[in-house]
């Protein structure tokens, strides 16, 4: 008889989303005629940029020549595209980081997911509380979260930090030993950032205890202040400790077209065996890479044009941030994010509850949001809104709360 993963038996049903799905559906058969506007999903909505699409168009043409088509391609990522990274998002920020450190992937869920192929099911696993549930359920899927608890809505067997306004949304160093722990500066969903020196804090604590660091950077072209750290690699001690995931969706729209990177330093070694040969065997052995005609379009971004064009699409989005963080300011709400972030991560007023709060929003203002409760305990008491969306639709969105909320106009 084949047996089955049993850890998968254990999986609560991935509520968040289909909830919002539910109470939007019911709403919905209620009100045919409401005009919703959704700024709750983490999608983009602006196309795939002129310089990238010139650039897969030209992939699709040589594809379809025998003297120019690809078949397989190197798993780890063709040398232009890995080239190309490690110029623009490395070197030119003084960061060391090679070539072959990079692995080409298919994104960076895949990829956060994935990693724990290389780790064993004993590793104590540290996550932030609220966090990208990615990180916790495929742990749990490994085997390494122990089991659900309902009641506390979280797992016997892994710490979770939590990460909220009175914390400066700056998780605590564990008192205790942990030996992976996932990382995500811009986070998703506070929109806040980590600085060099809390970074600093967790590459020492890494170093000292021979943990590991997930480090994921998906958000990273959003930031625009001067002081906030990139990369995990820009901070000393970084590369015998962190392995850090990037990602072309939000940086560039590839949330259809699937691209992203991992990085490995070769000087992360644990249990005398090298992260670099061991993620290298993995990606060779289960991932036959990225395809060419994605890979083509993701190098486009990191020409001249391609990455004047994308820059456009992320100050588009970056516009949204900045509407809704100062509608919500005006009307009263503590609101964080936004600023290196295209997410809001906004305080519900008088102590109301994330559902609560979002079922006003879907009801009486015909707006969607995320729950922060959906992601993790500590998100309670906060609502996500993303700057993905149209930016006219944003502004209507943020003139029906502003009537809700009744704040000056
Ligand atoms: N990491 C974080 C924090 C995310 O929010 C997301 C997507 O929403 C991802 C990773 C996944 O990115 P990708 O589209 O590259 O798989």
């Amino acid at each position: 008889m084949a047996k089955i993963n049993p850890n998968y038996q254990k999986l609560p049903g991935s509520y968040l989303f289909s909830e919002i799905a539910r109470r939007t559906a019911a709403y919905t058969n209620e009100h045919p005629d409401a005009k919703l506007i959704k700024m709750g999903i983490g999608d983009v909505t602006q196309p795939l940029v002129p310089e990238v699409i010139r650039a897969m168009h030209e992939a699709v043409e040589e594809m379809s020549h025998k003297e120019t088509f690809h078949g397989y391609g190197p798993e780890q990522g063709y040398a232009f595209l890995r080239e190309a990274i490690v110029r623009r998002d490395f070197e030119a920020r003084g960061v060391d980081i090679a070539a072959d450190e990079i692995f080409v992937s298919d994104g960076a869920k895949s990829d956060c997911g994935n990693i724990g192929d290389i780790f064993s099911v004993d590793n104590v696993v540290a996550v932030c509380d609220p966090v990208y549930p990615v990180y916790v359920d495929t742990n749990a899927m490994a085997g390494r979260a122990g089991d659900y608890d309902a009641e506390k809505q979280g797992w016997t067997r892994i710490h979770y930090m939590p990460t909220t306004a009175e914390n400066g949304f700056s998780p605590a160093i564990p008192e205790g030993k942990v030996d992976l722990i996932y990382l995500c500066s811009p986070n998703n969903p506070t929109g806040t950032v980590l600085s060099y020196e809390q970074l600093k804090a967790w590459v020492d604590y890494a170093n000292a205890n021979d943990a590991v660091i997930l480090f994921d950077a998906a958000y990273e072209r959003f930031i625009v202040e001067d002081d906030v750290p990139h990369s995990i690699y820009e901070v000393e001690g970084a590369r015998t400790c962190a392995i850090e995931f990037r990602s072309f969706s939000k940086t560039a729209g590839f949330t259809g077209a699937r691209c992203g990177y991992t990085v490995v330093p070769k000087d992360l070694i644990r249990d005398g065996a090298s992260l670099n040969a061991m993620w290298n065997r993995r990606q060779t052995t289960k991932f036959n890479g990225a395809s060419y005609i994605i890979q083509k379009g993701a190098a486009a971004i990191y020409t001249e044009q391609g990455e004047k064009e994308i820059n456009a699409t992320l100050n588009y989005y970056r516009a949204n941030a900045r509407v809704i963080a100062e509608s919500l300011t005006k009307c009263g709400l503590t609101v964080y994010g936004a600023v290196n972030s295209p997410y809001i991560w906004v305080k519900t007023p008088d102590g109301m509850g994330s559902w609560e709060f979002f079922t006003l929003l879907l009801e009486q203002g015909n707006v969607i949001t995320t729950p922060g409760a959906g992601f993790g305990p500590s998100g309670e008491g906060y609502i996500r809104i993303t700057a993905f969306g149209d930016a006219d639709a944003t502004k209507e969105a943020m003139r029906r709360i502003e009537a809700l909320l009744t704040c000056e106009k």
